[in-house]
C-alpha cells in the first residue's frame, strides 16, 4: 500500500523584548552572567505576582496577524502544571481555551513541489523555562554527575505556533519553518535562531493510505536544532512508520527524540506516561480585553513581508526571481538596496539595468565581505553608506574605473567608509581608456615580448590577449582592455606589414 504524511509542527519561538514576560528582569539572557537576570517573581518566590508585559503581546499580535490569524478579543492565561526542575515554580504560566491568535494560514511554496496552503491553529504566549547544563565529570559512571541551573532564561517571553496537520511532506515542513522565521526576523520580534534555542520545533508525524483523510496514531518529534534535523527526522518517521502499518502493528503515540548523529528517532516517553496538565485559570492575571484600535494600529504598522517584497522587486526593478529573493531574504538587505536604487532617481531601462548592477555588487562582492569571518556581519553596521554604493556602482557602470579597481574602491569603503570617487582620485584608479596614455604602455609590452610578436606574425592571433594581460599589469588594471586590444592588434599589424 502506499501512504502520505500528515504533519504538524509546534514551534516555539522566542521574542527579543526588553524585559521577561512577567517581571522587569532583563530578558538579554544569552549575553549576561548565568543567575543575574532574576528577581522574585521569575524565581518563584511564595507571594510575588506576575505583570504581564505589554511589549510581548504586541509581538504576538504582530505575529498572529502576519500568519493571517483572528486576534481574540478576550484572552487569558493558565497554568499548565508539571513537576521538572527547570520549571522552579512547578507550574508554567500558559494559555490553554482562550489563546491571543486563532484560525490562520500560511502558504509555501517548496522548491519543485505543489504549493501548500497550510492552517495555523493558533498562536499563544508562555514563559520560558530555567536553562539546564548537565555535567558530566565522573569518569567511568554513566550518565551526568551534576546539572547547573541558569534561571536567567525562567520567564523569558515565548510563544507557540501550532500548526493544523495540513503538511505532506519534508520539504514543505522546511519551508513552512524558513518562512516563519523570515517573519520573525522581518518583524523584528526575534532572532528566530535555532541553533540557540530561540526557535524550537516539535514535529507530530503520521501516515496513512493516499487518498484517505484519515488521522491515525502520531509521533511527536523533539530534540532538533537545524531545519535540516527536522527534515532529516520526518523522512526517518515517514520510512519507518509505513512498515509498522504494513506488519500488522499500530504506530505508538509517543514523544521520539532526534539523533543526529546515529539519524534515527528514539522512543522519549510513551503516551501512558504523558502528563496530565491540569490547566486552570491563572488567577493573578486577570483575563485581557485586546483594544480593536490597537489591533488596527498594529496591522497598519506591518511591514511588506519577504514574498510581497519579492514580487515587486521583481516588477518594479526588473529584477530575476533568484536576485529579488536573495535581496528580500532579510529585510535589512532589501533596505539597503532600495535605497541605493532609490538614491539615483531613474526609471525604465536605465532604472533596470543600474538595479542588477547594484544587486550585482550587494549580493556579490558585499556579501563576501559580510559573509568575512572579521568585521561585521550585519548590513545595518556596514560604513558602506548606500549613497556610496550606488555611487561605485555607477561609476563601475560608466567603465569610468575597471572591475579590479571598483572591487579595491570597494574594499576601502568597507574599512573606511569613505566615497568612492574620493578613493579612485586618492589612489589614481580612473580607468586608462586614451590613445595618448596608454600607447607607449601597448609599445612597452611588445617590446618585451618578442616571442609574443613572432607568435603573432605566425598567424596566432591569442597572442594579442597575452600582451593585453601585459598591458593591464603594466597599468595594475587600469587600461580599458578594448582599447589596448585594438592598439596592440593595429601596432602588431603594423609590425607585421613591415617585414
Ligand atoms: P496535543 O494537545 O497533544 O498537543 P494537538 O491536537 O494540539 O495535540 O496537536 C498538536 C500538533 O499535532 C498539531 O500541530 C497538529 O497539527 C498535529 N497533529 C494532530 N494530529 C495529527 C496526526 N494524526 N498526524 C500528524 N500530526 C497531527
Ligand atoms: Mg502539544
Ligand atoms: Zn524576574
Amino acid at each position: 500500500m502506499e501512504y502520505e504524511a500528515v504533519i504538524g509542527l509546534e514551534v516555539h519561538v522566542q521574542l527579543q523584548t526588553k524585559s521577561k514576560m512577567f517581571c522587569s528582569c532583563g530578558a538579554d539572557y544569552q549575553s549576561a552572567e548565568p543567575n543575574t537576570r532574576v528577581c522574585p517573581v521569575c524565581m518563584a518566590l511564595p507571594g510575588v505576582l506576575p505583570v504581564v508585559n505589554i511589549a510581548a503581546v504586541e509581538s504576538a499580535i504582530k505575529i498572529g496577524l502576519a500568519l493571517n490569524c483572528g486576534i481574540a478579543e478576550i484572552t487569558k492565561f493558565d497554568r499548565k502544571n508539571y513537576p521538572y526542575p527547570d520549571l522552579m515554580k512547578g507550574y508554567q504560566i500558559s494559555q490553554f481555551d482562550q489563546p491571543i491568535c486563532i484560525d490562520g494560514w500560511m502558504d509555501v511554496q517548496p522548491e519543485g513541489e505543489p504549493d501548500a496552503h497550510i492552517g495555523i491553529t493558533r498562536v499563544h504566549m508562555e514563559e520560558d523555562v530555567a536553562r539546564l547544563t548537565h555535567i558530566d565529570n565522573a569518569p567511568g559512571k554513566s550518565g551526568h554527575s551534576h546539572t547547573l541551573m541558569d534561571i536567567n532564561r525562567a520567564g523569558v517571553p515565548l510563544m507557540e505556533v501550532v500548526s493544523e496537520p495540513d503538511i505532506h511532506t519534508p520539504a514543505q515542513a522546511e519551508a513552512y519553518i524558513l518562512k516563519l522565521q523570515n517573519i520573525i526576523r522581518y518583524l523584528g520580534v526575534g532572532t528566530a535562531n535555532m541553533e540557540e534555542g530561540s526557535f524550537r520545533v516539535d514535529a507530530n508525524v503520521s501516515v496513512r493510505p493516499v487518498g484517505s483523510d484519515e488521522l491515525r496514531e502520531r509521533v511527536e518529534v523533539k530534540n532538533m536544532n537545524r531545519v535540516r534535523a527536522v527534515v532529516r527526522a520526518i523522512e526517518y518517521e515517514i520510512q519507518r512508520q509505513p512498515g509498522v502499518w504494513e506488519s500488522g502493528g499500530r504506530v505508538q503515540m509517543e514523544t521520539r527524540g532526534w539523533d543526529d548523529i546515529a539519524g534515527v528517532t528514539i522512543v522519549q516517553r510513551s503516551k501512558e506516561e504523558a502528563h496530565d496538565y491540569r490547566y486552570f485559570p491563572e488567577p493573578d492575571i486577570p483575563p485581557l480585553r485586546i483594544d480593536r484600535g490597537w489591533v488596527e494600529e498594529i496591522t497598519a504598522s506591518l511591514p511588506e513581508f519577504a514574498d510581497d517584497r519579492r514580487t515587486r522587486f521583481e516588477g518594479e526593478y526588473d529584477l530575476n526571481e533568484y536576485d529579488a529573493a536573495l535581496l528580500t531574504a532579510s529585510r535589512a538587505t532589501a533596505d539597503y538596496f532600495e535605497a541605493v536604487v532609490i538614491s539615483q532617481d531613474m526609471t525604465g531601462d536605465e532604472l533596470a539595468a543600474f538595479a542588477k548592477e547594484s544587486a550585482n555588487w550587494i549580493n556579490g562582492e558585499l556579501a563576501r565581505l559580510l559573509n568575512a569571518p572579521e568585521g561585521p556581519s550585519d548590513i545595518n553596521d556596514t560604513k558602506i553608506k548606500p549613497e556610496h554604493l550606488a555611487a561605485l556602482v555607477a561609476l563601475f557602470q560608466a567603465r569610468t574605473i575597471s572591475n579590479a579597481a571598483a572591487r579595491e574602491v570597494l574594499e576601502e569603503m568597507w574599512s573606511s567608509g569613505a566615497a568612492p570617487d574620493a578613493v579612485v582620485a586618492d589612489r589614481g584608479l580612473l580607468k586608462v581608456s586614451r590613445t595618448d596614455e596608454l600607447l607607449p604602455v601597448v609599445q612597452e609590452a611588445i617590446d618585451n615580448n618578442p616571442n609574443a610578436v613572432e607568435d603573432f606574425i605566425g598567424g596566432k592571433e591569442t597572442a594579442v590577449r597575452f600582451l593585453v594581460g601585459q598591458v593591464m599589469k603594466a597599468t595594475r588594471g587600469r587600461a580599458d582592455a578594448g582599447v589596448a586590444a585594438d592598439l596592440l592588434t593595429k601596432t602588431l599589424e603594423e609590425v607585421k606589414a613591415a617585414r
